[in-house]
């Protein structure tokens, strides 16, 4: 008799195990890696295929036989990437399910998504060029189309731009034998000559060469515009000549676009493209490129990590230290950690690029762990911008402005140069107040102010997105006495417009760039040269570089020296050196002006006058004093309810039940905004001096947590690496 086999699935659930099934009575049992279809409770689910196995813990007469293969047996996944998600499940304690299917195109969780077929590509043939040069006649529709396949536009990506109605045009052509149809094949590099490189870009681009076919960190620590985006593109050149694929990941969908023009332009090719703003239809054609070999350069966000890629040479991450490489729901992974254990496991290099390494990052190149280059200068040879601490004490301001802000703004605008003002707040006013009887508009469902946002005459939570009409008298006394408090970037706009009125003024934040474009033709605009005022929040910190801007303003940053979070010093840090390094060219120096009411702040003044390495050190070693991670590994158990009281009573039971020979537990702390969106939140803090021993008590942990009454009554989840409180 044939030894029964057992499938280990993963379903779709936030169940914390695989699932054991029996395969169909016929045929061969389906691979790891391909779709199934299982009876799951009353439901039928779409599962994957994780493993086979030769013994179940249920007893056989127990267990359910799968419904259908699916896909034809095609794996969608290879063993490397199922084992690299076996480890983002057990290091981040999430359910494999969840795990494994949030790391496909989502609608591979419909049992109805097929695979795409084999991408094509079509040429015209003699006899149909004979037709293209009859005109376009009575047909134009078919004419154009000939034209196109005349001029190698022929792909089906490039056809499906072309109309939506394609695949019927392409058949008429067919049918009359005009055409010949092949699979596409890989895209040929077509590079042409970038900038020669300096010396330290060079040096460090021969390191990372010479790690290729191997594992390796590289941090790339580069101020910005010191040309790490050069390097990275000689390394994809390298690759892909090879016949490897290089993956490129940036922390925001947004910086996509100018780095696609860029590789466009210098590699003569499209990269694949995975974020999750594409369709369902783009994504698993992206996802399905990959896959094939057809795409040799992938570019994306987070989840682009999981790309199937056959061939794998290199790992590039851009902006290593954005805080976006970490997800916050879900599989709560960082992504900067899972690709360097990806890149070990895969035996190839990895290169982590940053103007700003994190602490945790600097602290593996200080110990040895990765190579480390530094890039110290500008590789246009602009100098680095020389910054003034400006004391806000004691000044009347204006929009949150000092006198003698406004006079270098003012002075640079004369000298026919642009301006970028940066307020990390958007709206007119972060608080709405009465003079009267001191009542604040906060959310009813956050521990947070309303924005005021004055053009839409709303109340806005940024926190929660709930919104209100902005009262005309104030709701407690009556009083004809409402006012805003503090700026935001809608209020400096309406006064920089008042002081300077023939100037023109940009506004990037969420509310002015909503119309699809309208980022790109601000830039556009900008980029004409002429006198300007930009105003900037987060969005304009990373990847835009202006070059006409020679002033750069940092309107206020104090909030993190008072921070409750012991990575606000760091951040602030990092978003300060970020958005002075939008300023510049070879032939203008920039300048920073830094307003704030601390201006003798040890830290400030390491970071201006000696640089963030030594600025981080200094972090680093207040870190190590307090035991805080990089030094220590930390944990935390969060939970949300309605109740306070639900949170308390089930964080206070899972302390009871943590047991650990070395760890500490503390807690339970309210989240530093303990009520967001109606909910209370609450955590307690695991920590433990050595990764091992951490994950050692947390699995134990687990174990015991699931059986708590009180977990019932709250939404609980461990995050591993916490870097949200
Ligand atoms: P980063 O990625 O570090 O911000 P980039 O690679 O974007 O820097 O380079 C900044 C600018 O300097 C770009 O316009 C780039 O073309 C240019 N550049 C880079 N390397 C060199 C070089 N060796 N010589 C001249 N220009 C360079
Ligand atoms: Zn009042
Ligand atoms: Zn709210």
């Amino acid at each position: 008799m044939p030894e029964v086999i057992f499938l280990k699935l993963a379903v779709p659930v936030p169940v914390p195990a695989l699932f054991d099934y029996l395969p169909l009575r016929t045929g061969p049992p389906p691979d790891p890696g391909v779709r199934v279809v299982v009876p799951f409770g009353r439901r039928r689910l779409v599962a994957l295929v994780v493993a086979h196995a030769h013994r179940s813990d249920v007893p056989e007469s127990k267990l359910l036989r799968i419904h259908e293969v699916l896909d034809g047996g095609r794996r969608l996944i290879d063993p490397e990437l199922i084992d690299l998600l076996s480890w983002c499940w057990r290091y981040y304690k999430h359910a494999p399910g969840d795990t494994l299917f949030g790391a496909l195109p989502p609608a591979f969780k419909k049992a109805d998504t097929a695979l795409p077929e084999q991408p094509l590509r079509f040429d015209i043939n003699a006899k149909g060029r004979e037709r293209l040069l009859t005109g376009p006649g009575r047909a134009p529709v078919q004419w154009q189309l000939l034209d196109l396949l005349e001029r190698g536009q022929g792909s089906g990506e490039q056809l499906r731009q072309w109309r939506a109605d394609w695949r019927v045009q392409l058949r008429k052509l067919k049918a009359k034998e005009w055409i010949i149809e092949a699979p596409e094949p890989c895209p040929v590099l077509a590079s042409s000559e970038g900038p020669k490189l300096r010396a330290e870009q060079q040096a460090a681009l021969e390191a990372v060469r010479a790690d290729l076919g191997r594992f390796r960190c590289h941090l790339i620590d580069g101020v910005t515009g010191s040309g790490k985006t050069e390097i990275y593109l000689h390394l994809i050149e390298d690759i892909i000549r090879s016949g490897q694929q290089a993956l490129v990941l940036v922390p925001e969908i947004g910086l996509t676009p100018q780095l696609v023009r860029r590789m466009r332009e210098r590699l003569g090719i499209e990269p694949g493209v995975y974020h999750s703003a594409l369709s369902d239809g783009e994504r698993i054609r992206s996802w399905d490129r990959a896959g094939r070999g057809l795409a040799p350069l992938l570019l994306g966000t987070r989840s682009a990590l999981f790309l199937p890629m056959p061939s794998p040479g290199l790992i590039i991450m851009d902006e290593s230290h954005d805080a976006s490489f970490k997800q916050q729901d879900g599989l709560r992974f960082s992504a900067r950690d899972v690709a360097i254990k990806s890149a070990a496991d895969l035996g190839i290099p990895i290169v982590l690029g940053t103007a700003t390494p994190s602490l945790e990052t600097l602290h593996n190149a200080q110990s040895g762990r990765y190579a480390w280059h530094r890039l110290r200068e500008r590789a246009t040879g602009a100098e680095q911008p020389a910054w003034r601490v400006l004391d806000m004490r004691a000044q009347s301001l204006e929009a949150g402005l000092a006198p003698r802000t406004l006079e270098s703004i003012s002075s640079t605008l004369d000298r026919g140069e642009q301006v970028l003002v940066f307020l990390n707040r958007r709206g007119y006013a972060p608080v709405v107040l009465c003079h009267d009887c001191g009542w604040c508009g906060a959310c009813n469902r956050c521990d947070a102010h309303m924005t005021w946002h004055r053009s839409e005459r709303q109340l806005i939570c940024h926190h929660c997105g709930q919104s209100a009409r902005l009262p005309r008298f104030c709701p407690d006394c009556g009083a004809d006495a409402l006012q805003g408090a503090g700026t935001g970037t809608e209020q400096l706009e309406d006064f920089l417009e008042s002081r300077f009125p023939d100037v023109a003024m940009y506004r990037f934040d969420r509310d002015k760039t909503r119309r699809k474009g309208a980022f790109d033709d601000m830039v556009e605009a900008i980029h004409g040269g002429s006198p300007a005022i930009l105003i900037g929040t987060q969005m304009l910190a990373t990847g835009h570089h202006f070059p006409r801007v020679t002033l750069v303003v940092i309107v206020d940053l104090d909030q993190a020296l008072y921070s409750a979070d012991f990575r606000a010093m760091e951040r602030m840090g990092q978003l300060m050196l970020q958005v002075a390094g939008r300023a510049g060219r070879a032939d203008h120096a920039g300048r920073v002006v830094l307003q704030t009411h601390h201006p003798d702040h040890p830290l400030l003044e390491y970071l201006f006058r000696q640089g963030y390495e030594r600025f981080a050190d200094e972090l680093l070693g207040q870190r190590r004093m307090a035991a805080l991670p990089p030094v220590a590994k930390q944990a935390t158990l969060r939970a949300e309810a309605h109740q306070r009281e639900a949170v308390r009573a089930f964080l206070g039971a899972a302390k009871s039940l943590f047991k650990s020979d070395s760890g500490e537990i503390h807690g339970p702390y309210p989240a530093l905004m303990e009520r967001r969106g109606g909910r209370t939140r609450g955590y307690l803090l695991v920590q433990d001096s050595g990764r091992a021993k951490l994950h050692a008590s947390l699995d134990l942990w687990l174990l015991s947590l699931r059986s708590i009454p009180q977990a019932r009554n709250v939404r609980w989840a461990l995050d591993v690496d916490p870097q949200e409180f």
